[in-house]
């Protein structure tokens, strides 16, 4: 079966190869040597990254250009480098028509040409796959929806350790689609030396079924009162601005800038319904491009309950004693810390049962149900103790009216962790702390009718569900 896939994808090959290759024409005085070519410094850029981009060395770049300080590099600065090995073009013929040889079965023409073997048997009218015969003709469906239309192509031999999403990201373009053209079953299993097709437009410009700059676009499930990761590839440089629901999402870049990920709270009130994500991205060239999705909210499947408070207690919900202490906290939670701190699951804060989870509606005293139970609360004896669940920076530790004795953690990212009605701080603000450290211990302080630890988790100010983050680990 492995020798039958390969030698009809040879014979694809042989197809792909027959056409010429383009020919650019290259005018103008300043036109490089042949095999090299001139790049532009752009904002940011080292020897060191221009050097791997173009698989040569800083060495090789400074002795090319007689460079004298390697550090001090200008934008727009014109380099010599050697030309990037240029690829060659090919049409892709993608066969309707093929005659079974010897061995053939439905199940292995299906493989091979990427269909399934009820729709060969279809177009082909068979029916019964014991009466096909050598030389007969198949008529085959087309290539896949995304593949289809596409008639040329670059052709790339696989190198040592190159995986699908370093070639689609050298040629611009999306892993997803050099799978799909190439009808690749596992896109893990690349050797050294394998001849891929990267579709192109008839002038050799690498095409992607995202719209530019884009190459990948992940967002894990958006449910009321929990935590939803993006994670964006971009085929360049580029800086993105997100809203989500009214709100600023604030995206982390990596150093090339083309990697970039978002945590997003969503508001455990917020109704269960389709929502605009949506996304600016600038080029360094200065460009421009907005894109839009809708985002699914989910139901979070939450319960309500109804709870009696004494006039004192009422007292308690009086804005005059609340709105200080809401600020308070509010501010503490508001910084987003461009360092992350936190790092796969987070640990539980109390080894105790919980008591009350996240998300629960409340109505005080008959009131509306427009309040939610903030926080997980655990049931753990006076004095037990009260590990950070992450590392992070203690950014509050003091007595609060309502929250009593109260720590707050930053995790850097914009996600921060808050525990309620302590008896002892163990920690002072500015404090570093590492994942299990003890930070307090139980208590009943503030507004609290019995020792339990109240635990809340923040993403950019929202509270979400933070038991979801002791299951799943985010990006
Ligand atoms: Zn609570």
């Amino acid at each position: 079966m492995r020798t039958r896939l390969l030698s009809l994808f040879s014979l694809l090959l042989c197809f792909a190869l027959s056409s010429f290759p383009p020919v650019y024409a290259q005018d103008g005085s300043d036109k490089p040597p042949t095999g090299m070519t001139i790049h532009v410094v752009q904002r940011g850029e080292t020897l060191f990254r221009i050097a791997q981009r173009y698989g040569t060395t800083v060495e090789d770049l400074v002795r090319l250009n007689g460079i004298r300080n390697p550090a001090a590099l200008a934008v727009g600065q014109r380099l010599l480098v050697p030309s990037p090995p240029v690829p060659e073009q090919v049409s892709i013929g993608i066969p309707t028509q093929y005659t079974l040889q010897f061995g053939d079965t439905l199940f292995k023409l299906a493989a091979a040409f990427g269909t399934t073997e009820a729709a060969i048997a279809q177009r082909n009218y068979i029916t019964n796959p014991r009466q096909m015969y050598i030389g007969q003709r198949i008529v085959l469906q087309e290539g896949s929806e995304s593949a289809q239309g596409i008639k040329t192509g670059w052709i790339h031999r696989v190198q040592h350790g190159e995986t699908l999403y370093h070639i689609a990201a050298r040629y611009s373009t999306s892993a997803n689609l050099i799978r799909l053209v190439n009808r690749l079953r596992r896109a893990d299993l690349l050797y050294v030396g394998q001849p891929l097709i990267v579709p192109s437009d008839e002038n050799g410009v690498p095409l992607t079924d995202l719209p530019v700059p884009l190459a990948r676009f992940e967002m894990t499930p958006a449910e009321q009162g929990r935590t939803s990761a993006l994670r964006i590839v971009t085929l360049q440089p580029t800086r993105l601005e997100i809203t989500f629901m009214g709100k600023s999402v604030t995206v982390f870049s990596d150093e090339s800038q083309t990697l970039h990920t978002a945590l997003i709270g969503v508001q455990a009130l917020a109704e269960p319904n389709i929502y605009p994500l949506r996304m600016v991205a600038a080029l360094t060239n200065g460009a421009q491009r907005t894109f839009e999705w809708r985002v699914y909210v989910a139901d979070g499947g939450y319960r309500s309950e109804a709870i009696t408070l004494s006039a004192r207690q009422l007292d308690l919900l009086n804005p005059a004693i609340t709105q200080p202490e809401e600020e308070r906290v509010r501010q503490a939670v508001s910084a987003i810390t461009p360092r992350r701190y936190f790092s796969g699951l987070m640990g539980l804060p109390c080894a105790a049962p919980v008591t009350s989870p996240f998300g629960t509606r409340r109505s005080y005293n008959g009131g509306a149900l427009n309040t939610i139970h903030a926080g997980t609360d655990f049931a753990a004896l006076p004095g037990a103790a009260v590990y950070a669940p992450a590392a992070g920076v203690v950014v509050l530790a003091e007595t609060l009216t309502v929250r009593g004795n109260a720590i707050i953690i930053d995790h850097g990212w914009g996600i921060f962790t808050g525990y309620w009605h302590l008896e002892t701080l163990n920690v002072r603000p500015g404090a570093l702390v590492q994942a299990g450290d003890v930070i307090g211990t139980v208590g009943s302080s503030g507004r609290s009718t019995g020792p339990h630890l109240h635990w809340e988790l923040f993403v950019q100010g929202v509270q979400v569900d933070p038991l979801q983050w002791t299951r799943q680990s985010f990006p």
